[in-house]
């Protein structure tokens, strides 16, 4: 058992003071013990706050990160970065995906997100053909899993079509392609290699509406009865467009009427709903998994989340393209799309809390249940994922309990969180992942490669 002690601790109750969580060395929290001395602790530091789910990862794209703010011919936009990013992906290989992967999970550890969904499609060689073993750019991300510690809900993506109505794919999205058939193989070898991991977990993710057809897309929801069920979905208006020529009907709304969506669903992005949509996610009990940092990026538009939430909807974060990685400016890139569109001020808020807090429990529910895994929620049961934050931080002190999240939230950044243990284990220190320098080191000769 490990015993971690705690002078504040954020649980499912509340907020609570000398706090000693207890965990077993499968890494889930078997005890709690408020009001405790502290003595025979393995570990302590000043607050506890349940680790922050990432929802939504393209770990590959790390490497591109700030490689496409050059204006190209004048029309740049979503459909022309992806067009670099197709060129930069020809190149990458296992190894190559193995370190980018490690210093992208390495940042996200260090920014307090304790668990990744990886929404993994870059399956095989740049020819277009499977490796040997089908699995080996998903043993890659297993791996990476593996030595940074954070955990994992593994997202196999289908893509199989580049256009709604059945297009064939394009030369460069070759390394993304299978049919079900061979679909349901890679996923056989990805529940073996998360088989090998901590508590990792496996579900599917077809792309988008755009990379499958009405057929494919529900022969590959059998392959997994239950699970996570992640998608792409009306990120931009020309998809919007594209969906409604080919169907009469928006991306949100065909997926409503034409799969089960329910809590077992992240929709991402969702940023392009009419007001029926948006009120039939929400009724649905999926999670929305939004992407501010990436969607202000990409210039893909401002989800509207006050009425998403008033209306009962459920939201997640997700760092997605990776440009950055930061969960406290996700969540604050979040709030002020709001104030910026409306004029206001504290939106995405409660009356009862702060907006901070407010925000940091919505996304912790959606993140969990998005994730698929016993995370978000300091409680019996739940895994020991905890990252605490420096409260001598320039841009925390004289705050406390909810008011150290809106100063993480709204005045600091990755700087602020101090330390982190996954599954009750220690991770980072002082701001630093215990393997930084190495992981550091191995991205340094991969992206001098990549870029040679
Ligand atoms: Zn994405």
């Amino acid at each position: 058992m490990t015993r971690l002690y705690f002078n504040h601790a954020l649980l499912a109750s509340g907020w609570a003071a000398n706090v000693t969580l207890e965990i077993n060395p499968s890494g889930t929290i078997v005890a709690i013990e408020t009001d405790s001395d502290g003595e025979n602790c393995d570990d302590r530091a000043e607050v506890a706050l349940p680790g922050l789910p990432n929802v939504h990862s393209h770990a590959f794209q790390r490497a591109l990160a700030g490689r496409a703010e050059v204006q190209g011919d004048g029309t740049d936009s979503f459909w022309t970065w992806r067009q670099v990013m197709y060129k930069f992906l020809e190149r990458v290989t296992p190894t190559d995906l193995y370190a980018i992967a490690c210093m992208a999970y390495c940042e996200m550890l260090e920014a307090g997100m304790t668990s990744v969904c990886e929404f993994h499609y870059l399956h095989h060689g740049p020819d277009g053909h499977p490796y040997g073993d089908i699995g080996e750019m998903a043993q890659a991300i297993g791996e990476a899993a593996k030595t940074t510690g954070i955990g994992l809900t593994f997202l196999p993506v289908f893509y199989a079509q580049s256009q709604f109505g059945g297009a064939d794919p394009g030369p460069q999205q070759r390394r993304f392609i299978n049919d079900p058939e061979r679909f349901g193989k890679l996923l056989e070898r990805i529940d073996a290699i998360a088989g090998s991991l901590a508590d990792a977990r496996v579900g599917i993710a077809p792309h988008s509406l755009r990379a499958v057809t009405p057929d494919s897309l529900n022969q590959i929801l059998a392959f997994k009865p239950d699970g996570p069920l992640h998608i792409h979905i009306a990120e931009q208006t020309k998809e919007v467009d594209d969906c409604l020529a080919w169907s009469g009907q928006r991306p949100v709304e065909w997926l409503i009427d034409h799969v089960n969506v329910d809590r077992r669903w992240c929709l991402v992005h969702a940023t392009h709903m009419s007001g029926p949509e948006r009120r039939r996610l929400a009724a649905s009990g999926a999670v929305a998994g939004l992407c501010p940092i990436t969607e202000a990026n990409l210039g893909d538009g401002t989800f509207d989340g006050v009425h998403f939430l008033a209306e009962g909807g459920r939201i997640a974060i997700g760092s997605d393209s990776n440009v950055l990685i930061d969960a406290a400016e996700e969540l604050r890139t979040l709030e002020y799309s709001q104030r910026l569109r409306d004029q206001g001020r504290n939106l995405l808020s409660n009356p009862q809390k702060s907006t901070g807090r407010h925000l940091y429990d919505q996304v912790l529910a959606g993140g969990a249940q998005a994730s698929g895994r016993h995370i978000g929620r300091l409680s019996v049961g739940n895994r020991g994922d905890i990252l605490s934050l420096d409260t001598s931080h320039p841009a925390l002190i004289g705050s406390n309990l909810d008011g150290w999240l809106d100063s993480w939230i709204f005045a600091a950044n990755s700087s602020a969180v101090s330390d982190l243990w996954v599954g009750g284990r220690r991770l980072v220190s002082a701001g630093q992942h215990r393997d930084r320098q190495t992981l550091r080191a191995q991205y340094s000769q991969t992206i001098k490669r990549l870029s040679a």
